[in-house]
């Protein structure tokens, strides 16, 4: 149980979980539903609003329950797209990034899993604040619940694909999409929630083992290992080849296709013999390929020119067996909310002063 100020962070805590304290401070386990229901379907955040609920355990909650994790900072709103940055103020002064996408009936929201991240991806804004510590599921949820507080458009996606690397807060985003998924949560249907890793094999394996219903995406971004390892250092432990056949795995075993992420970088992984070479790999897997035209952020990696994305493309195609092609264009590039974009410059640039 997590304890701030010597007050109990209820924000974050399961059903079950909240029945249970809800008992132990003398409480019906039927209030465990009531809050459930107050601050993950209904995104309330202060015990008096909570109206079928007795003063007295609204007075409880109010002196010894936190309901809300996180602030406001900042909100930043593309000019180009519907597209929202926000940057939320957490309980300890370290900070997050949360994007809101709407694109016609879709409302995607890219949420956080960590401070920084360690997996020190050499193109990704976000691994060079290096990890400062994992999000709370209650910090995690609270981003949910603020963009569908303040958007109208209804959320119909969430994507683990901002800050850090979700595998490595494994527990608590599987908890977190729990409660995104239940009914008396948020009621979004499992296809609606999307794990994105880097290829953290052990725990891609828990969760094709634990039979989990949520979407998987893998960050491919190389066609050969000698590219991986130098742009993702993580494909040292885990290559190419081991993170496809679970990814394979995955397909089979859950009669869903999983999304390999290729994002494509002038120079680096978009040659015409790149495409071959990922055309060979991906040869007979059931999987969606999604390709990335790089979100260009501190200049060092560019995004490819329109020709050699587009040779690029006719390669896959030519050759195509298995996969899907898609091409995704990332939202909020002026506001820097695009993939790999998210990092706090302010705080980055006090911690490296
Ligand atoms: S791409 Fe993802 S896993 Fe890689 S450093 Fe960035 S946040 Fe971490």
């Amino acid at each position: 149980m997590m304890v701030q100020n010597s007050k109990i962070v209820i924000k974050g805590m399961g059903l079950t979980e909240l029945q249970t304290w809800c008992e132990s401070v003398g409480e019906t386990s039927f209030r465990g539903i009531q809050l459930y229901e107050w601050m993950y379907k209904k995104g309330v955040e202060r015990a008096d609003k909570m109206l079928n609920i007795s003063q007295k355990f609204r007075n409880y909650l109010d002196e010894h329950a936190i309901l809300s994790t996180l602030e406001l900072e900042l909100a930043t709103q593309s000019k180009l797209e519907e597209t929202i940055k926000y940057l939320f103020r957490l309980k300890d002064n370290q900070f997050i990034e949360t994007v809101s996408m709407v694109q016609e009936n879709r409302h995607t929201v890219c949420i956080s899993s960590q401070i920084g991240c360690n997996v020190d991806c050499d193109f990704c804004a976000t691994g060079k604040m290096g990890f400062i510590r994992n999000l709370s599921i209650g910090e995690i949820v609270d981003q949910l619940i603020y963009v569908r507080n303040n958007v109208e458009s209804p959320i119909t996606n969430v994507v683990f694909m901002g800050m850090g690397e979700p595998f490595l807060n494994y527990d608590r985003v599987i908890k977190s999409a729990g409660i995104f998924h239940n009914p008396r949560g948020f009621n979004l249907g499992k296809h609606r929630i999307t794990i994105s890793t880097a290829g953290i094999l052990p725990k891609i394996k828990q969760f094709i083992d634990e039979e989990q219903k949520y979407k998987l995406a893998i960050s491919l971004n190389a066609s050969n290992d000698d590219v991986r390892d130098n742009i993702m250092p993580i494909n040292k432990k885990w290559n190419i080849r081991q993170i496809i056949k679970e990814g394979k795995r995955f397909s089979s075993l859950k009669r869903r296709q999983v999304m390999f992420e290729y994002v494509l970088m002038k120079g680096i992984n978009d040659s015409i013999e790149n495409a071959i070479e990922l055309a060979s790999l991906l040869n007979g897997v059931d999987c969606k390929l999604n390709i990335i035209p790089y979100n260009e952020s501190d200049g060092v990696y560019q995004r490819p020119t329109e020709k050699s994305l587009n040779d690029f493309l006719n390669i896959l195609h030519a050759n195509q067996n298995g996969y899907r092609i898609l091409v995704r264009w990332s939202k909020g590039q002026d506001i820097e909310a695009g993939c790999g974009q998210l990092i706090y410059k302010e705080k980055f640039a006090t911690d490296i002063n």
